[in-house]
């Protein structure tokens, strides 16, 4: 089934087809068109199936539609339970928004001075907040959610894991009784459930299974470094093993400007694509990349999937990826069409236990290297 069918309009048809989004994933296919008709939804999928773009496009959708007002009304909310989580909301925002329609979307969290925060939150329709960070700003009068049209929860499980009942539970409580709901987790449990029964009217549910790959032709192994030592061994391994072209995965567009600038000061032909930079100049780099011109192409996942290249040798997952599923997307892209492709982790000492649980998905637990054991990073 296409996008167009799902009942989008043009201009997230046009967005889409230049994030090379070309068929909607089955929780997109499943969700939106309920979403578009202002039913509660909960859907049950993990990162990696697709729900972030599920929700973000029938939001801008929605907003395009309605009257948007100027004043520190919040209309939508969503509620995430980590800082990373917001910032790639936002990012998968940005990368579907059209800037003519004027919808002003902010990412708030904690760890960081509120003081810009408020400043900035006049004339916002979209917030995306983590919920203690929320409350503060509501203590602030920086905002209020009290005419809220639509509120989304995601990752609600993660969110109860970290503690954030008693800060959730206030929220429901400055909420209009009238709005639309959608709840999205990895998981199903008694916690959750008692969440939906709070928020959802009736909701659709949708339950999205995962899938698996054959990895058979990707060599896997992984590097055991500290952060400090993931900038030289990338450029260390980069040209030892004469990587003549090699995507590079990192968490955030930050990074990736950051790691192709230090790429290129070593005088390695690098660029860097994200959800940040023009379309032109997202073109250009996988162009370049693609045609062998630029070396290393450092990437956020966002980009990930659209980047469709025959025979690339070598990925290098410099940041470990949130999702077992988004793993195997992103070795995905070496090792194709029967061609033996190389992909490299670096997994620093508090990504040790998220790794176990990636390979356990994978199906294969990939050779390690440890830090004291590369001459080289130990000079
Ligand atoms: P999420 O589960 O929302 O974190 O999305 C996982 C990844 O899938 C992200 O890298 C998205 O950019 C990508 N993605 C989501 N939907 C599609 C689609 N229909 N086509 C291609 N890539 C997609």
């Amino acid at each position: 089934m296409p996008f167009k069918s799902l009942g989008l309009s043009d201009n997230l048809i046009n967005k889409l087809s230049q994030n090379n989004y070309k068929k909607p994933y089955p929780i997109q296919e499943q969700a939106i068109p309920h979403i578009l008709n202002n039913k509660d939804i909960m859907g049950i999928a993990k990162t990696g199936s697709g729900k972030t773009a599920a929700y973000i496009l029938p939001v801008i959708q929605k907003l395009e539609d309605s009257e948007l007002e100027k004043s520190r009304n919040i209309n939508t909310l969503i509620l995430v339970p980590t800082r990373e989580l917001a910032m790639q909301v936002k990012e998968v925002f940005d990368a579907f928004n059209t800037s003519s329609n004027n919808i002003k979307a902010m990412a708030v969290y904690g760890g960081v001075s509120i003081n810009p925060q408020m400043k900035g939150m006049y004339g916002t329709n979209l917030l995306i907040a983590t919920p203690g960070r929320l409350i503060e700003l509501i203590e602030n009068n920086a905002l209020s959610v009290s005419s809220l049209k639509t509120l989304v929860i995601d990752e609600a499980d993660k969110m109860l894991e970290l503690g954030f009942k008693e800060e959730i539970d206030k929220i429901f409580t400055l909420l209009p009784k009238k709005r639309q709901n959608m709840l999205f987790s990895a998981t199903l449990s008694d916690k959750i459930e008692d969440i939906n029964n709070i928020i959802l009217n009736y909701p659709i549910v949708i339950k999205i299974e995962e899938d698996s790959q054959e990895l058979e032709h990707i060599e896997q192994l992984a590097y055991y470094v500290t952060d400090e030592k993931k900038g030289p061994l990338l450029r260390h391994l980069i040209k030892t093993e004469n990587m003549t072209q090699v995507l590079i995965f990192v968490a955030s567009g930050y990074k990736c400007d950051n790691i192709s600038f230090k790429l290129s000061k070593h005088g390695i032909e690098a660029r860097a694509i994200h959800g940040k930079k023009s379309q032109g100049a997202r073109n250009a780099a996988l162009e370049d990349f693609k045609a062998g011109r630029i070396q290393a192409l450092v990437s956020t996942d966002l980009l990930a999937r659209g980047i469709d290249i025959e025979l690339l040798p070598h990925i290098i997952n410099f940041d470990l990826p949130r999702s077992p599923k988004d793993y195997i997307h992103r070795i995905g892209r070496t090792g194709r069409a029967n061609n033996t492709g190389k992909a490299i982790s670096f997994v620093s000492p508090e990504d040790e236990h998220h790794f176990k649980i990636i390979q356990k998905k994978a199906g294969k637990p990939v050779p390690r290297i440890y830090e004291e054991n590369i001459k080289e990073l130990n000079k």
